[in-house]
């Protein structure tokens, strides 16, 4: 897997960004690959790497049945050469979810599990029925998010990025925004919007943080109130602003994370959080694939590229 030599940095234009006199512009990490997108390509290169030089021929992952993960980590083992597993969260594995019908497709072997069940994902005597049933494995946690996941989103921001004073990415488990945390420079500020309801998150990072000795040049801000509703939760305002932003600027979002960041911005921007002079930086951290399974299950359109 290999990134592109530069990945596209859209600059938007609308009176507003010119009436609060700031720069806004989107980091396109949707498009660093056709199926490995968004913030997952960084999350899984150091695991895959680590999984073919530890000489495993199969990975295992967890993931809920739309999950960006689950998708991304069967485009990314078979790119690499490796056998992958995938074990889904709920026990009936819906045929016409496309999620997993790509999984599949691209070879994955996937076990729907009960939710009760699930719960006990990191217990060693849970991994230790999957190692009797499937074999040894890489074990990928569920969101990636570990310290060669962190290895790869310290490497999103780079030296193209330094003019930026505010940053914002959406927060899942955080394996983005500790990432990015870690490679910020002093006068930057990084806004993490939570997609998960509750003030947990707080704790989280900071933990995450901690056990990963990240100490940011940056300053760090955790927003949690932008999570409309809760995780995978939605409402029909954020619907239209990713209605009104694909119209606005051509950029497609995804109603989980990144629809969730951009309203937070815009939200941010017409409450003059940011100062005359702002350069701002949008992480587009994927997702858009979940856009199908999301109009399959609500019958909703969201644009797609
Ligand atoms: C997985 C995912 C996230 C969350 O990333 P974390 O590193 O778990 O915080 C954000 N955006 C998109 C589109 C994702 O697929």
């Amino acid at each position: 897997m290999l990134l592109p030599q530069s990945i596209p940095c859209d600059l938007l234009s609308h009176p507003l960004l010119d009436q609060k006199q700031v720069d806004l512009q989107v980091l396109r990490l949707d498009q660093v690959h056709p199926e490995v997108s968004g913030n997952k390509f960084y999350k899984l290169q150091y695991n895959l790497q680590q999984a073919l030089s530890q000489n495993h021929h199969q990975v295992l992952t967890f993931g809920g049945a739309y999950s960006n993960h689950i998708y991304a980590t069967a485009a990314a083992a078979k790119e690499v050469g490796l056998a992958s597993i995938g074990i889904i969260r709920g026990e009936l594995l819906d045929a016409e979810n496309p999620t997993l019908a790509f999984a599949r497709t691209a070879g994955m072997n996937l076990l729907g599990i009960s939710r009760e069940h699930f719960r006990e994902k990191t217990q060693a005597e849970f991994l230790e029925n999957l190692r009797k049933q499937f074999g040894d494995f890489y074990l990928i946690p569920e969101g990636g998010t570990n310290a060669l996941a962190i290895q790869g989103t310290r490497e999103i921001l780079t030296a193209n990025h330094s003019s930026f004073s505010h940053i914002l990415t959406p927060i899942g488990t955080g394996g983005t925004f500790a990432g990015i945390a870690a490679s910020l420079l002093p006068h930057q500020h990084l806004l993490g919007i939570s997609a998960l309801k509750g003030e947990g998150i707080r704790e989280e990072m900071t933990d995450l943080l901690n056990t990963s000795s990240i100490q940011s040049n940056g300053s760090l801000e955790i927003l949690t109130q932008y999570h409309q509703g809760g995780y995978a939760k939605w409402t029909t305002e954020l619907i239209d602003f990713i209605h009104w932003f694909w119209d606005a600027f051509g950029i497609p979002l995804d109603p989980i994370y990144t629809g969730k960041m951009a309203f937070a911005c815009w939200d941010l921007l017409q409450k003059n959080y940011f100062p005359p002079g702002s350069c701002i930086l949008l992480i587009h951290t994927g997702g858009l694939q979940g856009n199908r399974g999301f109009t399959q299950r609500t019958g909703i359109a969201l644009p797609s590229l």
